[in-house]
């Protein structure tokens, strides 16, 4: 599982100012891009156009620090935080669902008492989505407990289903909470989110500190609003070049992610940025920042920008405060990408540093195509799948096609909004068109497996091209089953094959 680009255990933690180079010195050594397209750089590089600095942010800061190090000052009310420093770090948001959620809540009480208040009713943010359109009893018995645990604290924002048979007719549920914590304004700038799911990461496409905790960790947070973290050394991602019209961000990821394995960020922060990071709207940034957790990662980070504060807009009246790595900010290592050099991508069974070229697995034959969960099943996500069949010239898919959409609002997006060169027809008009399942209610569905009745779970040992994170064995349910895990502009290609298929088939 080493790859040549992990840092070996000599490595020195952080490399000196000789060799320090700024981002200028990088487009000669961009001309050199291996097979890969990518390469390890070890420096300090020039920090992102500010678009605002203030005392707060840098000027009193003797030591240059990364983004990740600068939250995490500000939220332990430090000067300065080094990597490697344990601090006490004030909380912004919590969030919990309804798998982790009566765990944290079960600790929180047996720690500060029966009768204790949350530290924040404000603060803490509860979302079912996980096992949530099912007969199981055990994960309805949950969201009861959340929902009466909301109702004794008074917490502000709690996304309730009540009426499990038709979720339009709940307006406060959401759907997968990494997408809900954005759309409803709960991702902010310069902010400590923590959550009681690995893919809490997925906020740092926000310019925030976002990670996952464990129920014991919450129940502490729900008592007290802060948590004992330690300070994660920064791993630098610049990605530059026009991003091709067949790659998504999830290509993106998924090259990282098979370039330093699944080990490679253990406990570090990553950051993103270079000009293709920049083109991404929010959607893709979330989806970059979603699969950290895959390489191990603690964090990751993108700094905010004008296409953030414009998907803020009508979001928030909470006041933030954009951090940005210094320009002397010292990283672990770096990596280079052009993106340009980069192809479609998959990530083969059974994990998610397994990459290959979509175009070198085209005999693979499948037998279900997925589109869903936090990392797949956005808005953005659907249109590009949408984008595919409509290329396709009117091409049915071969094989049984499940979408899931995120959330509540991504699922009105996919009935509502037009699809771009389609003459107005919407996602949802395209799918019917090419054969696909409906869309189905907003929720985590078969991401996770869940229970046995849980839409298009996969109860058979089949092959799955599916927009998802995670193709553990079983993680979406069977055990036997493969799961591919590709862009949705792969899976909508192999839906219209059968066989996994690189998007240049029909986008070209
Ligand atoms: S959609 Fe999947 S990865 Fe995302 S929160 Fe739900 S179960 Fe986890």
């Amino acid at each position: 599982m080493a790859s040549s680009l992990v840092p070996s255990p000599s490595t020195s933690f952080f490399h000196t100012t000789k060799k320090d180079l700024n981002l200028s010195s990088f487009s000669s050594s961009s001309q050199r891009c291996h097979k890969h397209a990518s390469r390890k750089i070890y420096c300090s590089v020039a920090a992102p156009q500010q678009t605002q600095r203030t005392p707060s942010t840098t000027g009193s800061v003797k030591t240059a620090m990364t983004m990740t190090e600068k939250i995490m000052a500000r939220a332990s009310e430090k000067q300065q935080v080094r990597p490697g420093d344990n601090i006490w770090t004030n909380v912004d948001i919590l969030m919990t669902h309804d798998v982790c959620g009566p765990g944290s809540i079960g600790i929180f009480k047996k720690e500060f008492g029966e009768d204790a208040k949350v530290w924040d009713r404000e603060k803490v943010v509860i979302i079912p989505d996980h096992y949530i359109f099912t007969s199981d009893e055990r994960a309805n018995r949950n969201v009861d407990i959340l929902r009466d645990f909301c109702n004794e604290q008074d917490i502000k924002y709690f996304y309730d289903i009540k009426d499990l048979s038709n979720f339009k007719a709940n307006p406060d549920y959401k759907g997968v909470c990494h997408i809900a914590l954005a759309q409803e304004g709960h991702c902010r700038p310069g902010e400590v989110l923590l959550g009681t799911d690995s893919h809490t990461c997925t906020a740092g496409a926000f310019g925030q500190f976002a990670t996952g905790i464990g129920n014991t960790d919450a129940g502490f947070v729900l008592g007290a609003g802060k948590l004992l973290l330690k300070v994660p050394p920064t791993l630098r991602f610049v990605m530059d070049g026009e991003m091709p019209d067949y790659l998504l961000a999830k290509d993106l990821i998924l090259q990282i992610i098979g370039e330093i394995t699944v080990a490679g960020a253990t406990y570090k922060s990553m950051e993103f940025v270079g000009s293709t990071v920049e083109s991404l709207n929010m959607e893709e940034r979330m989806t970059l920042c979603n699969m950290v957790v895959e390489a191990g990662g603690k964090n990751g980070v993108i700094p905010p920008d004008s296409v953030t504060y414009k998907y803020l807009e009508g979001k928030t009246s909470v006041p933030y405060e954009s951090v940005y790595s210094d320009q002397q900010a010292r990283f672990l290592s770096g990596y280079r990408f052009d993106v340009t050099k980069l192809e479609p991508l998959v990530a083969k069974p059974h994990s998610p540093d397994n990459r290959a070229l979509a175009r070198e697995c085209k005999d693979v034959k499948i037998n279900r195509v997925y589109i869903g969960s936090c990392t797949g099943g956005k808005t953005e996500d659907f249109m590009a799948a949408a984008k595919v069949f409509l290329a396709s010239g009117g091409k049915k898919v071969k094989v049984p096609t499940f979408l899931v959409p995120a959330t509540q609002k991504v699922w009105m997006d996919v009935y509502s909004l037009p699809v771009p060169g389609s003459g107005g027809k919407t996602c949802s008009q395209i799918f019917e068109e090419a054969g696909c399942d409906t869309p189905a209610s907003p929720s985590c569905g078969a991401c996770l497996g869940g229970p046995k009745d849980t839409y298009a779970r996969m109860n058979e040992p089949q092959v799955c091209v599916s927009t998802t994170n995670r193709n553990f064995p079983g993680r979406m349910g069977h055990r036997e089953g493969e799961i591919y895990l590709a862009s949705p502009y792969t899976a909508a290609a192999s839906a219209l094959t059968g066989y996994v298929t690189d998007p240049r088939e029909f986008l070209q």
